[in-house]
């Protein structure tokens, strides 16, 4: 059998990262996807945008990633010349209680650390975005978009440049993990040929299926708290000139499964909104929405917005840790030393901000990487 030093399950965004970040010459590595393309799962169906860090606990994983990521994003786009663009965004409120609701998000996501966040007026809000419709708004300056696909191509030219060969394999479906005396046997079926591999060090970024790969190596998903909801969330893009060029978000709603249905502008000037948010029990992306529910929600702050120009156009799903009606959960990155898997480094519930902390979750499971290898 064939010994590596290293097997990352999964070529999304978070394992292309931890792939540029690990390679080195002297390191074999492999990152193995079942797609036939890297970045078909979630990481090519969500709003690409680069969040602040605004709305998640105090000391949790999501704040400190995101918030130190966010610059990092910027300048790795600058740098390689990755599409992106700093739109900036607004939380807008309509009513006492909605203020009320921007105030506790200003205080949280000021103890989190979220960059050059300010209150802003109805005044203020006309000056910039002329139709949307708001009492006040948190402007935040540092939040943008960036093409995920060209954060990917990035990452993996990086992979491939540090290695000295292309550590990806697609095509390639992670089915088995069995603990050896020295790493895990990755068993796999490849171009539709069973193969195995030894590696010392196996980093479990397999997004919606991150469970699974979880309970190969023999960990109880349920025990562990790492049993995956999927989340579904919905598009509508919008024909027409859009009504707004900035990120304009509502207040998230209650249930805490989304940050509310708001604008996904994307590079090319095209206006979208969504995501909704929905439990499913099975992956298919066709847009299960309806144009009500959205023009409904949409028309609380963009209130020329025409029904009849929403159109259903595509669909994510979260690979969320909490079911519905249960409190936020934080990201799981951990190495399971504690567990009895040293060298098994498992990421489970890599839902939002995940696209923009992919940098930071890099560097993370980088330093268990150089301490195992
Ligand atoms: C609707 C929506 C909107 C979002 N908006 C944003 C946003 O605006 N900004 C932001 O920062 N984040 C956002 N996110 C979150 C972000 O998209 C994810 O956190 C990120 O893409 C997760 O990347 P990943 O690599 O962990 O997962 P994925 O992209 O899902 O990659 C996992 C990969 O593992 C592969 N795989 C699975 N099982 C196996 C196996 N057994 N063997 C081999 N390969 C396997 C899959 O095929 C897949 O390619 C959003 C998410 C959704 C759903």
């Amino acid at each position: 059998m064939d010994r590596v030093d290293a097997v990352i399950v999964g070529a999304g965004v978070v394992g292309l990262a931890i792939g540029a970040e690990i390679a080195r010459s002297d390191r074999e590595i492999y990152i193995l996807e079942k797609e036939t393309s890297y970045g078909q799962a979630t990481s090519s169906r969500n709003s690409e945008v680069i969040h602040a860090g605004i709305y998640y606990p105090k000391g949790s994983l999501k704040a400190e990633l995101c918030v130190e990521a966010n610059p990092m994003i910027y300048e790795i786009c600058l740098e390689h010349r990755i599409p992106h663009k700093r739109l900036g965004k607004i939380i807008v409120a309509n009513g006492e209680a909605e203020v009320k609701q921007l105030e506790e998000i200003l205080k949280n996501a000021g103890e989190c650390g979220a960059r050059d966040l300010e209150l802003i007026d109805a005044d203020d809000v006309h000056e910039l975005e002329p139709n949307v419709k708001a009492d006040a708004a948190i402007l935040s300056p540092t939040t943008g978009i960036i093409d995920a696909h060209g954060l990917m191509d990035h990452y993996h030219n990086e992979a491939r440049r540090k290695s000295g060969a292309d550590p990806l394999a697609l095509d390639t479906e992670v089915t088995g993990l069995r603990k050896t005396g020295d790493g895990y046997e990755v068993e796999m079926v490849s171009g539709g040929e069973q193969f195995s591999v030894e590696a010392r060090v196996v980093i479990n970024s397999a997004g919606l299926h991150a469970d699974s790969v979880a309970a190969m190596a023999g960990i109880d998903v349920d025990e562990a708290g790492y049993r995956i909801h999927w989340c579904k969330g919905d598009y509508f893009s919008l024909t027409g000139k859009p009504p707004a060029s900035m990120l304009v978000y509502p207040p998230p709603p209650k249930d805490a499964a989304s940050l509310g249905i708001h604008t996904v502008p994307d590079l090319t000037g095209r206006l979208k909104f969504g995501p909704n948010a929905y439990y499913v029990d099975e992956i298919g992306y066709g847009v299960e929405s309806s144009s009500d529910e959205f023009w409904r929600d949409i028309v609380n702050y963009l209130p020329t917005i025409r029904k009849e120009d929403l159109h259903p156009d595509m669909s994510g799903i979260r690979a969320k840790l909490q079911g519905p009606g249960d409190p936020v959960r934080d990201f799981v990155i951990t190495h399971e030393e504690d567990r009895g898997y040293p060298g098994l480094i498992n990421l489970v519930g890599i839902e939002s901000p995940g696209l923009t902390s992919a940098p930071t979750i890099a560097e993370m499971v980088g330093k268990w990487v150089d301490e195992l290898l």
